[in-house]
């Protein structure tokens, strides 16, 4: 089976160029939810079987509303919403509260809910659809997490949103074939003091950040980048010393045939 990553959204915000971050793998699992709903029709979001949240921020998880609406009475199973226990809790109570949109948890279709909340916190590594799943904590205001998705022959690590960290790091050191690295810079360097007071990194930071991630050939593919920074991070990025590009959304990338 092949490994594939469509970029459905890659920016930091809904713009109309653009939308927050979302990487679809192999059709079927989301990590992250911008542009899930707006970026795909109806029987592709019914496709959507496993959606993995890096953090409980709107960005991430605001569409996951919608995709849930549109699909709810058209899927033979339960949408599974994987995320440690403290995301979930936050999505819980702040989104699908019945206050801002219905709990959705206890809304039954036939024989199953239309989505099920699955704690991460239990486990050691997750098996979707053949591919094995890792993650690891990321430097952030709110409890967060980034993922290692792997199959037998490659791999690729989404880090979410990130200030400089360590362990998502480590983690993508233990990947046996690490083809892409998806991390994020939201800011320009002059703006280094707000980066890291909201948790995030800028061109300057992460090249620091690369340096922990060792030897390789891995493309950095750059998301979250701010729309009105665009040019700026765009310019100061070119100091970057591996190959890298910004994805903006739409892309399909194939790590693996
Ligand atoms: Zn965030
Ligand atoms: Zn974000």
């Amino acid at each position: 089976m092949a490994l594939q990553v469509r970029v459905l959204g890659g920016s930091a915000a809904a713009i109309s160029w653009a939308r927050s971050g979302c990487l679809l793998v192999n059709d079927h699992i989301a990590l992250d939810s911008g542009g899930l709903a707006s970026q795909l029709g109806l029987s592709e979001q019914v496709s959507v079987d496993h959606v993995l949240l890096t953090h409980a921020h709107l960005d991430h998880i605001g569409e996951l509303a919608f995709l849930v609406d549109n699909v709810m009475t058209a899927r033979a199973a339960a949408l599974k919403i994987w995320a440690p226990g403290a995301v979930l809790g936050r999505v819980r109570e702040h989104l699908f509260n019945d206050q801002l949109w219905p709990d959705f948890s206890q809304i039954r279709i036939g024989s199953h809910p239309v989505i099920e909340f699955c704690p991460l916190d239990s486990r050691a590594e997750l098996i979707l659809d053949g591919l094995r799943i890792r993650w690891a904590e990321t430097s952030h205001p709110v409890p967060s997490v980034g993922y290692l998705v792997e199959d037998a022959g490659g791999a690729f690590l989404y880090t979410g949103d990130t200030g400089p960290t360590e362990a998502v790091w480590a983690l993508a050191g233990e990947a046996a074939a690490l083809r892409a690295v998806f991390v994020e810079t939201a800011f320009p360097n002059r703006l280094q003091e707000l980066a890291l007071a909201s948790g995030h990194l800028t061109p300057a930071l992460l090249c620091g950040e690369l340096e922990k991630l060792g030897a390789g050939d891995a493309v950095i593919n750059v998301m979250h980048v701010k729309p009105v920074y665009y040019d700026e991070i765009a310019r100061e990025l070119q100091a970057l010393s591996r190959p890298w590009r910004i994805v903006a959304g739409g892309e399909k990338i194939l790590l693996r045939q």
